[in-house]
């Protein structure tokens, strides 16, 4: 179990802080504790886990910002060994059905099979032209090979500066060919079928941006990561916490929370530690952030000189799409209530994403919804039935714009005004409709409900614009040399899915590849010999 700050503060020496308790900031920890460093990590929220926590409602359970992971049920995959490796074999999990994923644009539905292969021939069947099929070939032999040259781009976020400025582009160069254009952009060289295009960019929503607007590499990581299908934590993503802290403090180090922190005390250009919301400082000889690159370097370090240099380009980098989801609770069984593992996505009747994105945030209060997640976390849990029987849940969950409920946001959690209340409950309501045109059988059902804003997402994990995925996912985010593991204050580093991508995956692979750059190790090869 995390100290509360609240009541006690840290008494040891610490060779690290670091700050955020995500699933990169307590990897980093983990991985460091190997090494033999003791760690404090130090949270804001009462609850660890950054989007993996979980949170209880009634005699409801459910889980933030994990419905799917890819790769993890593939012992040989990197994300698989990572997991393994800084949870000393602890988490397991468990798969979902053939059909992880199914888009639905009006009354056509399209399964994505899992296995590359069966994903491409199942798809050809809703494609029977020779065209289709061929552009099909094409685009997962794209993704692969966008997907593979991405190891590039990301490990040179590792290189110190002067390295990474010399070599970076070069390094790069095959991810730069795919990073630098749009998803459109690069689809449309191997189709000009809308319905196609529609369909396979059908997932987006798992980084936030519709085709014209995401840089393809971001896309095809995503894609390509799910190839295989996705799974679930058995027990629930508050398991990834629960098995990771004991790695942690196995070299004496320790996790905190709500415990904020208000600054980095840099002296003589060198991170020494960090200024908590209290006024109280804690020394450390080496700091890492896993909090974003905005709130770093915007709030953390706002008044330090050496940050100015990155100033244009965090003014010219956007935060991704905030998010609306509801939370349901139901009375009733899988069994009785006929739902599945397979992951909803619902859009208008029209392929075409960035218009109907457009047309929502023209009108977002009429316009249809540019596109509906619904997940099923307690059937992909294995464990649920024993915590919870006899009850299930869902969630839904659509984009949102911060800027509708700016107006709110200096009020307080649970206390913003019956305007708020009643804006929600409209909100709450249309998603209601959406579920009960899939799923009928659930109208009657629903036992409790709650839906979640941007303001909760700034209230709880700390991103001022309520973003899901941190940094937007655009051509141009790749491009940032910012978005690096070194950072121009010496011993203070950068972690978290601003550093690779958004994504689970991302935020792992973040943690890694902030070890290596700060301990100049070769830690990727030590996690694959540990984990063979
Ligand atoms: C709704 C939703 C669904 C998602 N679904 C999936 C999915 O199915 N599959 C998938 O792979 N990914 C999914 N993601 C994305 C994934 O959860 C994230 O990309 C990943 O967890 C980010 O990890 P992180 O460590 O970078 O950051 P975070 O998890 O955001 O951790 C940052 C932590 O820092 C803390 N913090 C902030 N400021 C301070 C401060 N000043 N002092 C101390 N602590 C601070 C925050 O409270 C937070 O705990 C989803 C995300 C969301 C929001």
């Amino acid at each position: 179990m995390p100290a509360s700050y609240k009541k006690e503060h840290p008494q040891e020496q610490y060779d690290w802080i670091i700050i955020g308790s995500g699933l990169s900031g307590i990897s980093l920890a983990a991985i460091l504790s190997k090494e033999g460093k003791k760690c404090l990590v130090l949270e804001r929220h009462y609850t660890a886990g950054g989007y993996t926590h979980v949170f209880k409602r009634r005699d409801y359970e459910w889980d933030v910002g994990i419905h799917y992971v890819g790769e993890v049920h593939r012992k040989e995959k990197m994300l698989a060994r990572l997991f393994r490796y800084i949870t000393d074999g602890q988490l397991e999990w468990e798969e979902m059905d053939e059909v992880y994923d199914q888009i639905i644009f009006g009354k056509e539905r399209f399964n994505y099979v899992k296995g590359t292969e069966n994903f491409k021939e199942h798809l050809k069947t809703y494609f029977p032209d020779p065209e289709d099929q061929a552009a099909i070939d094409k685009y997962v032999a794209m993704i692969r090979a966008a997907s593979h040259a991405s190891k590039d781009l990301f490990s040179k976020r590792a290189l110190p500066p002067l390295a990474n400025r010399l070599f970076g582009n070069f390094i790069s160069r095959k991810a730069n060919s795919y990073s630098r254009k749009t998803t459109r952009e690069v689809l449309e060289t191997i189709t000009k079928n809308e319905k196609l295009i529609g369909v396979l960019t059908g997932q987006y929503g798992d980084y936030g941006m519709p085709p014209a607007q995401s840089s393809f590499i971001m896309h095809a990581l995503l894609a390509k990561h799910y190839l295989g299908g996705g799974s679930f934590p058995i027990g629930g993503s508050a398991r990834i916490f629960e098995t990771v802290e004991p790695v942690i403090e196995k070299s004496g180090g320790k996790v905190f929370t709500n415990a904020s922190v208000e600054k980095i005390i840099v002296k003589n250009g060198k991170a020494v530690g960090v200024k908590m919301s209290d006024g109280k400082e804690i020394l450390a000889p080496k700091v890492a952030s896993s909090i974003g690159v905005h709130n770093t370097y915007l709030g953390l370090l706002k008044d330090e000189p050496k940050i100015d240099k990155f100033k244009q380009q965090l003014e010219g980098t956007e935060a991704s799409s905030a998010h609306l989801c509801l939370y349901v609770g139901m009375k009733y069984t899988a069994k009785e209530l006929n739902i599945n593992k397979t992951n909803l996505w619902i859009y208008p009747d029209n392929f075409n994403h960035d218009e109907n994105m457009a047309n929502y945030l023209a009108d977002p209060d009429n316009a249809e919804f540019p596109l509906v997640y619904i997940s099923f976390p307690s059937v992909k849990d294995p464990d649920w039935e024993n915590r919870y029987p006899g009850k299930s849940t869902l969630e839904i969950i659509t984009l949102g714009d911060y800027g509708t409920f700016k107006k709110w946001e200096d009020s307080r959690w649970k206390k913003r005004g019956e305007d708020y209340d009643a804006y929600k409950e409209k909100i709450s309501q249309r998603l209601l409709q959406v579920l009960f045109k899939y799923l009928p059988q659930l109208e009657g059902k629903i036992d409790y409900y709650e839906l979640s804003t941007p303001l909760s997402t700034k209230h709880f994990v700390n991103y001022q614009k309520g973003e899901i995925y941190g940094l937007v996912h655009t051509p141009e985010r790749f491009e940032q040399s910012m978005l690096n593991v070194h950072t121009p204050i010496k011993n203070l580093y950068l972690t978290g899915q601003d550093i690779v991508t958004c994504g689970i995956g991302g935020a792992l692979s973040a943690s890694m590849i902030t070890a290596m750059g700060a301990t100049k190790k070769n830690i990727m090869k030590k996690i694959i010999e540990a984990t063979n």
